[in-house]
């Protein structure tokens, strides 16, 4: 049985929050502590309410016994607490969902120090310059990552790789990694995504009375952070981030950056730090050419040590354009099949079982055709989607239209904003963050967006 206490519980967890919320800054604590809840006291346990599955890991990882350390300081009876995840349901109801509690009892003994090791993922023995396959649209980039590789000091800092998703960015960051290492094997590097970066910052905040983060970094010869559009939006974190930077930039070391879009791009940085990532070198990765697919193709092609008609492999380099890891799935694909069934590769088996990848491939959704489906969708003026209206009524799809564009279509930021009544590119990214953050909650938009989405497709 729950004992609900009411007020005094009430009091109580109030106190245990301004008490975390004193210790963990208010960043941290409204993403993850704030929305909890002080369900009861049975017999020596605090139950507390978490609204989802991944926050309920979060918060037991990383601030389960200050709760209950906190707790216990308030209320001597309470000794252990139990994490209970709880949704709120369709008719806002409060649901309790099937995992058993998650009962936190011992003060958890942590590493207060990580090493580098831990804090990196391992390099991929894969990907090496030598599997990359340069061509014109990357050869700078691979350039600027070999000198990076191979320099003693840094030769421009950071360097800041950007380009779309599956170009290669992740894999030339891993070829930086060996080849640094090859050089010089007692060299220490950091390599993580912005995510576990994240990650490590908010459990550095957690204990912060040993260790700071950016000393966490010292001993590292070279950081690199995969995919920072991650970073975006989290203040403390870009603040942390900053510092460690900065720090790691005095000190000589080399820094390494990956994103989806240039450094002007990532419009959920501030200013200052979006100007400082682009002190170093900016190298972008451009979409394929059928000239890279095709040595792509023939390179792999021989890894696998499979017998591919050049004609097959040009089929698949002209009609598969997205991006090169759906080029490596496709061929994949077809050697399974291929020595499953028995049969040679062909053409015709191309056809055959890439069929929806082909078809994928083959859609062109242009802007004009995204517009009119998104004007008619809300049945109004087409017109009115470029014009400078701005009541919510017109500038909600609007912005629809905007992030569609960007979804669908390979145009750049500058171009859509041009289709819409010229507006400017940070105008449009502001408009793909908008949608991006409102599908999350919002189901009759998300709906929209996703019914827009097939029609185009199909
Ligand atoms: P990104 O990080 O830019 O999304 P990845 O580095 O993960 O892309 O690359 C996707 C896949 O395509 C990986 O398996 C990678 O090895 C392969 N790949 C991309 N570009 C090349 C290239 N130029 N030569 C060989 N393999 C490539
Ligand atoms: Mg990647």
């Amino acid at each position: 049985m729950i004992v609900p206490q009411s007020s005094d519980l009430e009091a109580q967890w109030a106190q245990v929050r301004s008490l975390l919320r004193a210790e963990v800054g208010d960043t941290a604590f409204s993403t993850w502590l704030k929305p909890l809840l002080a369900l009861g006291i049975e017999g020596d346990r605090g139950l507390v309410s978490v609204p989802t599955q991944f926050m309920r890991d979060w918060v037991a990882a990383h601030y389960a016994d200050r709760i209950r350390s906190l707790w216990n300081g308030v209320n001597t009876q309470v000794r252990s607490i139990n994490l209970v995840v709880q949704t709120k349901g369709a008719s806002g109801t409060i649901v309790n969902r099937e995992q058993p509690p998650l009962r936190v009892v011992e003060p958890q003994q942590r590493p207060v120090n990580d090493t580098p090791d831990e804090l990196s993922v391992q390099l991929d023995p894969r990907f090496t310059f030598e599997n990359f396959v340069v061509g014109k649209p990357n050869e700078f980039a691979v350039a600027a990552a070999e000198r990076i590789a191979t320099s003693p000091k840094p030769p421009f800092n950071p360097l800041f790789l950007y380009g779309g998703v599956g170009l290669g960015k992740t894999h030339l960051m891993h070829a930086i990694g060996h080849r640094f290492l090859q050089i010089d094997p007692s060299k220490k590097i950091v390599f993580m995504t912005a995510e576990k970066f994240m990650y490590q910052f908010v459990r550095a905040l957690r204990i912060k009375e040993t260790i700071t983060f950016k000393e966490m970094f010292r001993s590292v010869d070279l950081l690199m952070v995969d995919d920072v559009q991650f970073i975006s939006g989290k203040d403390s974190t870009q603040e942390e981030f900053f510092h460690t930077f900065n720090t790691l930039v005095d000190r000589g070391k080399q820094i390494v950056i990956s994103a989806d879009r240039s450094p002007s791009d990532l419009s959920g940085l501030e200013e200052r730090i979006r100007s400082r990532l682009g002190w170093g070198l900016v190298a972008d990765i451009h979409p394929t050419t059928y000239e890279l697919r095709l040595g792509i193709l023939q390179a792999k092609a021989e890894q696998l040590q499979s017998d591919v008609p050049q004609r097959v492999l040009e089929f698949l380099a002209a009609r598969i354009t997205s991006n090169v890891r759906e080029l490596e799935g496709a061929l994949n694909r077809m050697v399974h099949q291929a020595s499953l069934t028995n049969r040679a590769v062909s053409v015709e088996m191309a056809q055959e079982i890439l069929h929806d990848l082909l078809r994928a491939n083959d859609r062109r959704v242009t802007i004009e055709e995204i517009q009119r489906a998104v004007a008619e969708h809300y049945q109004m003026k087409l017109s009115d989607l470029t014009g400078p209206r701005r009541s919510r009524a017109i500038a909600r799809p609007r912005q629809a239209a905007m992030y569609l564009c960007k979804q669908l279509t390979p145009r750049s930021l500058p171009e859509i904003g041009k289709k819409f009544g010229s507006r400017d590119h940070t105008t449009v990214m502001h408009a793909v963050r908008q949608i991006e953050k409102l599908i999350a909650d919002d189901r009759q938009l998300a709906d929209d967006v996703e019914l827009l989405k097939r029609r185009l497709m199909s």
